[in-house]
């Protein structure tokens, strides 16, 4: 290995540390994985080791391995990632910044002078007076599980009956839901992506349209401004995606997530710098790359699992039709509804390239067979 080129452990070996393989490789970064099992997506890739990102011990002899750690889910314990610390271990985000992508009662708390929906921790259904509200889980929540529009104090009951504590919100009656994308490196330098439209269907986004048609030049430049300086505000290192609603011209903050996101799989082709590429200089410290669009638009569609189970032989098809449309396959088991690749296309015509995603979305998962 070549002197001077350092080691990156990652944490999680998913299908965002698979696409964080291909940058690293460009970059000459050694990418070393801690991975659930050898079937994950990104370690039948990547070398990597087996273990419990639960387990302080194993994780500490994982980072002797590594100049600096990240990770690419948000389960490792808070308490994990303290003992990385005190362990000396550089770990980014940190554990002071990761807790507000972890607990969404920790964020709502530290981003009170950000604009977002009212909300409060609750653990008795009295304490809510007016409905309707959105309910969520405080963490661990994903894909829209763990989150719950609530008409009534009785269904108020029943969701506590399972979940004892929960972060009660005003519920915003959005037009449209944005995620703006973030990084920062440690010595303050900051970049933003354009502001993304995600759509979503039953909690689920399922596709992306770059730059957000809805918004003008305004309103973007307020987005990424809002996303920026909360990226200061909780200390960012590394990508992440800030998460919003749009009512009118008002913006309300929805959540963080401390990781490359969904919100930013376009940038692997529509954008000069990648998210991934873009974390991997943040927590190294590099200078950060180009953002700006390489098209005018940038579109993405997650293929969800469906009825066809052989992902390669969509190709023929969908290849010959759309030359310039890319693939991203997370080599994941086909399960219904779960996100096992994305399709990503840019270009000028906005409405041709909604139609040829859609159209592979529909493909790839069996909707229809042309
Ligand atoms: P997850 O962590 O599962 O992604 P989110 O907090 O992003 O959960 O919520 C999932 C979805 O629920 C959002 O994308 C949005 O559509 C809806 N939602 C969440 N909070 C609110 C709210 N306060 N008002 C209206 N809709 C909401």
């Amino acid at each position: 290995m070549s002197k001077g080129f350092p080691t990156v452990g990652i944490i999680g070996a998913g299908q965002l540390a698979r696409m964080s393989v291909a940058p690293a490789a460009a970059l000459g970064i050694n990418l070393i994985l801690f991975a659930e099992s050898p079937q994950d997506s990104a370690a039948q890739i990547c070398q990597h080791v087996v273990g419990d990102y639960k387990n302080l011990n194993q994780l500490k002899s994982f980072a002797e391995k590594c100049d600096v750690l990240t990770f690419e889910h948000e389960l490792v314990p808070l308490s994990v990632i303290k003992g990385l610390e005190a362990a000396g271990v550089c770990v980014y985000p940190t554990s002071t910044s990761f807790e507000f992508s972890q607990d969404k009662a920790a964020m709502r708390k530290r981003l009170t002078s950000f604009p977002g929906p009212k909300s409060e921790v609750i653990s008795d259904a009295s304490a809510v007076s007016e409905f309707p509200v959105v309910a969520k889980k405080i963490s661990g929540g994903y894909d829209g599980r763990g989150v719950w529009k609530i008409k009534s104090e009785d269904e108020l009951v029943e969701v506590l009956k399972s979940n004892p504590t929960l972060l009660v919100e005003e519920l915003i009656n959005f037009d449209y839901e944005v995620a703006v994308m973030v990084a920062r490196s440690p010595h303050g330098q900051a970049t933003s992506w354009a502001p993304t439209q995600t759509i979503q269907e039953e909690g689920i986004c399922t596709s992306t349209i770059t730059p957000a048609p809805i918004f003008g030049d305004e309103l973007s430049e307020r987005a990424q401004a809002l996303a920026l300086e909360i990226a200061q505000e909780v200390g960012l290192i590394g990508v992440m995606a800030v998460e919003m609603f749009v009512k009118g011209d008002e913006l309300y903050v929805n959540e963080l997530a401390m990781r490359a996101h969904n919100s930013g799989h376009w940038t692997i082709e529509g954008s000069k710098t990648s998210q991934f590429e873009q974390h991997l200089r943040a927590i190294l410290d590099l200078p950060l790359g180009d953002t700006s669009l390489v098209a005018s638009h940038a579109v993405m569609g997650n293929i969800l699992g469906g009825e066809k189970t052989d992902m390669y032989r969509p190709y023929l098809h969908l290849m010959a039709r759309n030359p310039e449309l890319k693939f991203h396959q997370y080599m994941k088991e086909v399960r219904p509804g779960r996100k096992i690749g994305h399709v990503n296309i840019i270009g000028e015509n906005l409405l041709e390239l909604t139609q040829i995603v859609q159209h592979a979305r529909d493909y790839m998962s069996g909707e229809i067979d042309e």
